[in-house]
Order: structure tokens, then sequence, then C-alpha cells
């Protein structure tokens, strides 16, 4: 009789067993797939990396020093270091000089960039090591959209012009403009561009509708009015600033136009790297 219990016993265990893993895999495999952006605390600059569901790399500028990839490392296991997609909005130093440590150092895949040319050392360093490491380059000026995968787009709004080579005074007004689109969530990157570009996109009739907005040059008050809010009319407002910078930003002016719209702000010298998950139809913000 004992051994009787005895062996029911070890069956249950063994029913119980196999049911638990049946299970995780069951669960494993409906687990949705998700994006995340992580908008890095990089100082007074802007360097975001994109992870798409599928395991892809993308990083939006790298900041303005060197520090970038060990920040990265947090979010790229260290033996793969694999950008898939390198994106530069436009060539100043606080949004391009990490770009070139994460050439030296990974493996980088492709690179967009929208032409622009700086007299500056690092823009030639950045060109130099392209060129070395072979990496495949897309000049992106006009409307275009390009998929990174399945339900992955961006859809670029601007330049709205041919700048290959060229060498402007300005160069925030050049600043990729473009959507990073899963499903249905949408976040609007807008590099430094200034007020005037906000009102030829808001004249172009681009659809700039975003549930989260890259505020643009680090909260200036050269950008973000509220005619550009009213067509973005975003939830949440993302600022890349650093901590007690010399500008004085973000402005008095950008934050009272997003509170205004009654939109909610994200700084990274407050909260470090702000990370967003989204399944493509809701999103979460985690610190
Ligand atoms: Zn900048």
């Amino acid at each position: 009789m004992e051994k009787k219990k005895i062996k029911i016993l070890i069956k249950l265990v063994g029913v119980f067993i196999i049911l638990n893993i049946v299970l995780i895999v069951f669960f494993t495999l409906i687990q949705e797939k998700k994006l995340k952006v992580v908008f890095l605390d990089v100082g007074q600059g802007d360097a975001f990396l994109v992870q798409t569901p599928s395991g892809k790399n993308i990083l939006i500028d790298g900041g303005p020093d060197r520090s970038i990839v060990y920040k990265l490392s947090k979010y790229i296991s260290s033996n793969k270091k694999k950008i898939d997609l390198m994106i530069l909005s436009h060539p100043d130093i606080d949004h391009l000089t990490g770009l070139i440590e994460v050439l030296e150092r990974c493996q980088v895949k492709t690179i967009i960039y929208n032409g622009v040319k700086d007299n500056h050392p690092y823009f030639y360093e950045w060109l130099r090591q392209v060129k070395d490491k072979n990496v495949p380059v897309l000049v992106v000026n006009g409307k275009q959209t390009i998929e990174i995968e399945d339900d992955v787009y961006l859809d670029f709004f601007w330049p709205d012009q041919e700048c290959q080579g060229q060498d402007f005074d300005d160069d925030n007004f050049y600043s990729l403009v473009f959507n990073l689109r899963f499903k249905n969530i949408k976040v609007l990157f807008t590099g430094d561009i200034t007020n005037k570009v906000e009102e030829e996109l808001i004249a172009s009739q681009a659809s700039l509708d975003s549930d989260i907005l890259k505020v643009s040059h680090h909260g200036s008050k050269s950008a973000t009015s509220l005619e550009f809010l009213d067509i973005v009319t975003p939830d949440y407002a993302i600022i890349s600033v650093g901590q007690d910078n010399p500008f004085g930003l973000p402005s008095y002016r950008t934050i009272f136009n997003l509170k205004t719209k009654g939109i909610k702000v994200l700084r990274t010298d407050r909260i470090g790297d702000i990370i967003l998950e989204s399944n493509g139809e809701h999103y979460n913000f985690f610190q």
C-alpha cells in the first residue's frame, strides 16, 4: 500500500513538472515581441538606441564624447557589439563625436545621414572611419520610408533638399527629421531643427502626428513652437540635455509650451537613461 502511494506521488510530481515545462515553453512562444528605445543620458548631446522586436540595434547620434560605448554596453551584450544601423542627424559634435568611437569598437552594418559636410576635425575622423571600415552609407534627403523589418519603419520628412557634400553655416537647419514607427506607435526624432524648419514641415503637410516627441535642440527656445506641437500632438516629450549645462537648456519657453499643451516631459538630466518599451499598441516608460 505504501509503495503504491509513493508510485502515485512520483507520477503526480512527474506530471506536475511536465505541465510546468509545457506552460513555460507556451508562454515563451506567445510572449509579445517588443520595441525598445533608450534615450541615453549622455550629458549635453543626443544619443538614442533603438532595439527592434527581432533584435536589431539602431543608434541615432552618439553624444558629445567617447563614453557612448560604455553606455551602450548596458543594453548590448559585449561579445556582439553589433549596430545594424547608425543614424547621424547632423554633424554637430554633440551628436557626432561618440559615433567615431562606435565605429572603432563596434561592427556597424549601415549608416544613414543627411550628407552635410562639416569643417571640423571630428567630422573628418568620422568620415575616415566610415571609409576605413567600408560601411555602406545611405544619404537621405527628402521624404522617404525605410522598412527596418516587419512593422518597423523609419519615415523621413526632412531635409527637403539635396545636401550631399555641402557645408552650411547652420547645420541644425538640415537635421534629419523622422518618425520611428512600430505598428500604431510613433516616436518623432527632430535633431536640432529650428522654428523655421517646423514652419516648413507644417506647410508641407507631413504626417508628423506622433505619440512621443524627441524635443529639438535639447529644449532650446529656437524650436518646439505651439503650432508645431499642435501638429505632432505627442503625449510625452523627451528632452536630452546635460545637467547644469552652460546654455541654460532646456529653455523656459519650451517647457512652457509643452506644459501648455498638456504634454508630459521627461528629461535625461533629471532621470538619467529613459527607456521606452512598446508592443506597437501601448507603451511604457522605465528608468
Ligand atoms: Zn545638439
